[in-house]
């Protein structure tokens, strides 16, 4: 009896590590949690998904891990941003690409023409596009095809939840936008971290500066923070705010540039620029973030 139960167990754990093979769901990787709460919303029960980036986890300067270069080599279908958002992870998937499965870069998809330029970028684009949630709609279209035409027989189901996901970015948008307009226009700049609001400015009208420019990896300068102190004055900035992806004290740095000159800005309070909230709470979905930011941004800035 006791060697019948081992072999139980034993099997249970063995099946656990083989997904993909015994429970004939698709073995998904993703990188960042925005694109892991999308895929998770589209493929439902029907998929496995493993996100490799948790709460508060920069992607610039994230790096695979050995159980993570297993687990892209174990999946089926890998979605990441691209435009070189997960900088350190290009060299990882670029390996990937000479297999039989390609990693799926969601932003590349995206008409190029309608992209905000950068310099900082080796794709030359702001890959910070989840800002605009029309962009991310067109994320949400792209996953279902795939999905669908690797699963075909579940391709009903995938459309039913992006159906449903997308009438729900619908409603965001509207959300966000009454929110929004109740900001008087002159009082939309906001001032972060790192570039990652250009999209959202560009989106709701809002002048954007970060201080450490598109990309985390090089820090800001003394000259930087001392620039950006006299632009808050000049424009009266009520408030700057954290990023919860980025170490606090680069904005503290600037808040205390402004009050050396007799002058006061608030920290406005912690935006998630990179990553969602931590998973089980409002703020961990793309959805629940995105209405905190805005949320954030309007009581602090009014
Ligand atoms: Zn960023």
């Amino acid at each position: 009896m006791k060697k019948y139960l081992f072999l139980i167990i034993a099997g249970v754990i063995f099946s656990c590590k083989n997904n993909s093979v015994d429970n004939g769901k698709l073995n998904i990787v993703t990188t960042t949690t925005m694109i892991t709460d999308l895929v998770e919303n589209i493929g439902g029960d029907h998929i496995n998904v493993q996100g490799l980036m948790g709460s508060g986890v920069d992607p610039h300067l994230y790096k695979a891990s050995e159980g993570d270069v297993s687990k892209l080599a174990n999946a089926d279908i890998i979605f990441y941003n691209g435009l070189h958002l997960e900088g350190k992870l290009v060299e990882v998937f670029e390996k990937m690409g000479s297999q039989a499965k390609t990693p799926i870069a969601l932003a590349d998809e995206l008409d190029k023409s309608t992209l905000i330029g950068s310099d900082y970028f080796a794709s030359n684009y702001d890959p910070h596009v989840w800002f605009d949630i029309n962009y991310f709609k067109q994320f949400a279209t792209k996953v279902t095809l795939v999905l669908s035409q690797q699963d075909p027989k579940n391709a009903a189901s995938y459309q039913t939840n992006k159906n449903i996901y997308i009438t729900k970015l619908d409603k965001l948008q509207k959300d966000a936008v009454s929110v929004i307009e109740t900001l008087p226009k002159e009082k939309r700049i906001l001032v972060t971290a790192h570039d990652a609001f250009n999209y959202f400015g560009k989106a709701y009208g809002f002048e954007v500066v970060g201080l450490q420019g598109l990309s985390t990896a090089t820090e800001a300068g003394v000259q930087d923070v001392q620039k950006l102190a006299a632009f808050i004055i000049n424009r009266n900035i009520k408030a700057i705010f954290v990023e919860s992806s980025v170490p606090r004290r680069t904005i503290e740095a600037l808040q205390a540039a402004v009050k050396s000159k007799d002058h006061n800005v608030e920290i406005g309070g912690t935006l998630f620029s990179d990553a969602l909230g931590n998973k089980g709470t409002n703020e961990g979905t793309y959805i629940g973030m995105f209405m905190y930011n805005v949320n954030t941004i309007i009581n602090a800035l009014k």
